[in-house]
């Protein structure tokens, strides 16, 4: 059995944190690599180290002097180790580090110091070996991993070491540099330890016990979702709904492996198990909805023409779309009319010169325009085989009066989406997750 885990900014925020990231990595010795992002916040007033090293960037591009932003991050390495009682001399090693700071300095080499520094203290806390990510995390020049010689570089490195920690967030290009992925990316660099290896299951530790059910900022104390499928996870993610990095999936996926949200401070939760098929339908797994999401700020453009040949204007409509970049979510098609909905933000610039030109090229009777619309999903995998998930969901929300503007469904049966004013978004949420789960 071997476990790939990673641990994010607020489990390795302090001396504290890395307690818990010890007791959980040592309690189970599957898990033999470890891959850190950088120290997070320790309370809501605290800074992100990833924050403040991009601050001192600007610093130093400014040619200000950013020496404060660098002695904090320097107290915060100190204190870990200090704290922990670790002989690894972090302060003598970012001094030297930052007497080689220049204008010249490369924003991403400077930003990933981060996840170097903390990855070193944690790797003699736990008593693993630190493997630099510049030295088994690599790109090609196109910007995109190169996969064939990052796999070989961290198996060779399990197998010479045992038991790793590898700072995520990084890695080497081509050209010699660190180059950093984006932000949130050390869920990048944990999918891509956990498939160099073929781990049995690559575990995501974070602050929460795995992905809830619908956002706790608008439906209070929502319940976790024990197994969802990566295909669900996508289109919970697409809707709004903030999991993980959207490209740590992939490699995990690929190879089969399931991926496991848990929570650093909660370690006997079970999380979340990211799966591709989930087998039995029992108990909490047999709930018709698996999570419901949401996006603000759409507009619904529908363009009416007696008699028009469907296919043949929307073809034309969707050209033009296609010409101003702007993206269609959703199509809803009707006998002599179609509408589509696009996000608001994606019109800004753009609409009118975009429906004179419908107009001159479709010929509609008429173009309505209609902004201001929030996207709700409820996305699960039993719509397919169950029926009367739609009524179910027409008749929560009509009971409480909630005003239906548009209905999309995924051709894949993944999920119901429905538009309604954006002043309704929240209770929409809430009356879905009420409905679906109560
Ligand atoms: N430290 C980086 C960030 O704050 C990467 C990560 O945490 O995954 O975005």
């Amino acid at each position: 059995m071997l476990k790939v885990a990673k641990f994010g900014g607020s489990s390795v925020a302090g001396a504290e944190q890395f307690r818990k990231v010890r007791d959980i990595v040592l309690s189970d010795p599957a898990r033999r690599i470890v891959v850190a992002s950088a120290a997070g916040k320790r309370d809501a007033r605290d800074h992100k180290l990833t924050d403040l090293l991009y601050l001192c960037h600007a610093h130093l591009t400014y040619g200000v002097p950013g020496d404060d932003i660098l002695a904090v991050i320097r107290s915060r390495f100190g204190q870990i180790r200090s704290e922990l009682g670790l002989t690894y001399d972090v302060e003598a090693e970012f001094d030297a580090y930052r007497a080689t700071l220049s204008r010249d300095t490369s924003v991403d080499e400077l930003v990933s110091r981060g996840e170097y520094f903390t990855s070193k203290l944690l790797a003699e806390y736990l008593g693993f070996t630190f493997v630099d990510a510049a030295e088994c995390v690599f790109f090609s020049f196109d910007g995109q991993f190169d996969r064939d010689k990052t796999y070989a570089a961290i198996a060779a490195a399990l197998d010479k070491y045992g038991r790793i920690v590898i700072p995520g967030f990084y890695g080497k290009a081509p050209t010699g540099r660190i180059k950093v992925m984006t932000r949130g990316g050390s869920d990048i660099s944990g999918a891509l330890a956990a498939a160099a290896v073929g781990a049995d299951v690559y575990e995501n530790w974070t602050d929460v016990s795995g992905i809830l059910m619908a956002d706790p900022k608008i439906v209070p104390d929502p319940r976790p979702i024990s197994h969802i499928t990566f295909a669900e996870l996508r289109e919970l993610a697409f809707m709004g709904a903030s999991v993980l990095h959207e490209d740590s999936i992939l490699p995990v996926k690929e190879r089969g492996i399931p991926l496991n949200i848990r929570n650093t401070n909660c370690p006997d939760d079970p999380g979340t198990m990211i799966v591709e098929s989930v087998a039995e339908e029992t108990g909490e797994n047999a709930r018709l909805i698996t999570g419901i999401a949401g996006r603000r700020n759409f507009t619904i453009l529908t363009l009416r023409k007696r008699n028009m040949p469907p296919t043949e204007t929307l073809r034309d409509a969707l050209e033009i779309t296609d010409r101003y970049h702007a993206n269609v979510e959703h199509i809803t098609l009707g006998l002599d009319s179609f509408a589509l909905v696009i996000s608001s933000a994606a019109l800004e610039n753009c609409l009118y010169d975009m429906i004179s030109d419908m107009q001159k090229i479709c010929e509609p009777d008429d173009v309505d325009v209609r902004d201001g619309i929030a996207l709700v999903a409820a996305v699960g995998r039993k719509m397919t085989s169950r029926p009367g998930t739609s009524g179910k969901l027409f008749q929560a929300l009509g009971q409480q009066g909630l005003n239906i503007r548009t209905i999309a469904q995924g051709a894949d049966e993944l999920s119901i989406i429905v538009g309604v004013e954006n002043s309704d978004f929240e209770k929409a949420i809430r009356v879905l997750y009420d409905g679906f789960t109560g």
